[in-house]
């Protein structure tokens, strides 16, 4: 018996083929935009190769150390299908960022301190402490303490990180305080002992816990871990970065172009989905507070207007998600009336929101992104089932239109970029499908920074073993 994951990666490699002849064709075009800066950043510092230590560079080129192929290179890592066992190891980098106190009251945060273009590396930051599958951290509460009994500067590190989420009374450590190659002079007469319950709390607001993949995106594990410079990047669902595990390394990237004294944000949890959904994670199940970002904000602004959408959208996700498993995995025909309906309620929020005169492009592109589900899955139960051929089709207008919603709402994020490559082997025109490709290398950089033309083709194409929706 052929196992269900056996038969969605076989299903996948027919997509992956068809997305391979797309972006094998596409490849040249797009090498100038994927790096601009590397003809001039290879000669200029050829020397620099992973594990080299990059303090004493930093200072005057941060900037184009980021562009460097050599620089961190994880092309090895990504061609071989990103697996954790074989991840390279890193020194830790801060790039241009620096901790601050935010000007509205969540605490503090970090910041770009000069402009930076998508896909820049901002941080590199191996764990504190990590474990596997280690459900309730007991295994890195032991390892966090005996790490803060023998070193007086993780001790002053991490007493620096939150213990809760009211943080305004915190003081703001330097930046400095994190890079381990910069000597550590530190008063520490005034840092508290060791007490088992702060230990305890500072982990549980801080920790992160990750999936562990091998080849062709198959989950094997978790991973429990504690980021210290990280952990002071907050929240927003239009964030600034993305995010990216390698092995037991967290590396950082610019999900879009930024100025300077932007603050860099992550989502906590999927920022693809409608207010409420999000309030509830963030709420009650995972973070304890209320977001006010600016989409919150606007979304909470027009809440009673879609309620009924919302409400239904909540009462059948669920079901839909195991339709869609369903298709994805077993190639069940179906019938799928979660998906079904769900399109149906996609299709009045559109009406609704074309009716709502007042509202910006961006304003209807972050709600069209939060119901993004909505339609993709009855795109992709129908389009699971044709290989993505003619079926699915007479939705092209509505899907590209959904896929430029999503790249603004969340920048950088693993589901536009499969869902693009899906698009670009399903629509008609040509026009579009070169135009589909181009988002998606754009996507790459935003989630795997400026990475070879070659690699970003790869990352594309193994993509689509992500079921975009789940
Ligand atoms: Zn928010």
């Amino acid at each position: 018996m052929i196992s269900g994951r056996k038969l969605v990666l076989q299903r996948m490699q027919q997509v992956l083929r068809r997305s391979s002849l797309l972006l094998g064709t596409w490849g040249p075009v797009n090498a100038e935009f994927v790096n601009p800066c590397s003809s001039i950043c290879s000669s200029r510092f050829p020397f620099f190769a992973l594990g080299t230590s990059l303090h004493h560079e930093r200072a005057h080129h941060s900037r184009s150390l980021q562009s460097i192929f050599d620089f961190v290179d994880l092309s090895e890592y990504f061609i071989t299908g990103s697996d954790y066992r074989r991840a390279p190891k890193f020194q830790n980098y801060i790039g241009p960022v620096r901790i601050d106190r935010t000007p509205d009251g969540r605490g503090r945060g970090l910041y770009v301190s000069q402009d930076v273009e998508a896909g820049d590396i901002l941080i590199i930051n191996n764990a504190f402490a990590a474990s596997y599958n280690d459900i309730h951290n007991s295994q890195m509460h032991e390892r966090i303490a005996a790490i803060l009994k023998d070193s007086p500067r993780a001790l002053r590190q991490f007493y620096s990180l939150a213990a809760d989420t009211q943080q305004e009374k915190l003081a703001v450590p330097e930046v400095e305080l994190f890079d381990d190659s910069i000597p550590y002079h530190g008063d520490d007469s005034s840092t508290p002992g060791l007490s088992e319950s702060k230990i305890r709390k500072i982990i549980q607001v801080n920790s992160f816990s990750g999936k562990l993949t091998l080849p062709g995106h198959q989950e094997a594990g978790r991973i429990n871990g504690l980021w210290l410079l990280p952990s002071f990047i907050n929240h927003s669902c239009c964030p600034t970065a993305s995010r990216l595990l390698v092995g037991e390394t967290m590396l950082f990237m610019a999900a879009q172009n930024m100025k300077a004294n932007d603050e860099l944000t992550i989502c906590y949890t999927d920022c693809m989905a409608p207010l409420r959904k999000r309030e509830e994670v963030l709420g009650i199940t995972c973070c304890g507070f209320r977001c006010r970002c600016e989409r919150c904000e606007f979304e909470q602004s027009i809440q009673k207007e879609v309620e009924d959408i919302s409400e239904r959208y909540q009462a059948l996700y669920d079901k839909a998600v195991e339709e869609v498993t369903a298709v994805a995995t077993r190639r069940d025909k179906g019938p799928y009336p979660a998906c079904r309906e769900l399109a149906v309620l996609f299709v009045k929020l559109r009406t609704k929101l074309d009716s709502m005169k007042e509202l910006t492009k961006l304003q209807k592109h972050w709600i069209l992104g939060g119901y993004s589900c909505a339609f993709l899955g009855n795109w992709l139960t129908t389009g699971y089932m044709s290989d993505f051929g003619p079926p699915c089709r007479h939705l092209d207008s509505t899907a590209i239109g959904l896929v430029e919603a999503m790249k603004v709402t969340v920048p950088g994020m693993q589901r536009t970029l499969s869902f693009s490559v899906l698009l670009a082997t399903a629509v008609k025109e040509s026009a579009e499908r070169l135009r589909l490709v181009e988002l998606a290398l754009n996507e790459c950089v935003k989630l795997y920074g400026k990475q070879r033309p070659d690699v970003l083709r790869k990352l594309a194409q193994d993509s689509v073993q992500y079921v975009p929706f789940l």
